[in-house]
């Protein structure tokens, strides 16, 4: 799933009329080392473990135009800083309340969902965003 194609990447920036910068290409491949879903702060200090200089305001940035071009994806639950990650295909998260761990949820196809709202009501789905919260495994132990 840490799958984005160099070809993809390409393609993207070509498309879109952004510039592939030094700095975008910093924070995706800094968002590649992450299993999880970083949210900002976190790819920043990822950025800055190898780039000192980068400021938080250009991760921001740069992370804003990678959601903006489709290479990655931005979940955004409450109480929750926005989480990125790298799978834009559409599939569910789970995060943990206490500790704010993100996991991908196996098993769940969001197509049922469209496929659902689609027969129940008139409207045609452009986006959805299913929020799922829960209490993680470690937590639950610590409890
Ligand atoms: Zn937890």
């Amino acid at each position: 799933m840490i799958g984005v194609a160099e070809r993809d990447v390409r393609e993207k920036f070509r498309r879109s009329g952004y510039t592939l910068t030094s700095q975008r290409r910093a924070v995706l491949d800094a968002l590649k080392e992450f299993k999880g879903h970083p949210s900002a702060e976190e790819v920043y200090l990822a950025v800055k473990k190898k780039n000192p200089k980068v400021a938080l305001g250009t991760v921001y940035q740069a992370l804003s135009v990678l959601e903006e071009i489709g290479l990655i994806g931005a979940k955004r639950w409450s109480e929750s800083p926005v989480r990125y990650d790298l799978n834009t295909e559409p599939h569910h998260d789970i995060r943990c309340t206490e500790c704010g761990t993100v996991e991908e949820i196996p098993g769940v196809d969001p197509g049922d969902l469209f496929e659902t709202v689609r027969e129940n009501t008139p409207y045609e789905v452009t986006q959805t965003t299913l929020v799922i919260e829960g209490v993680c495994p470690s937590c639950r132990a610590r409890n």
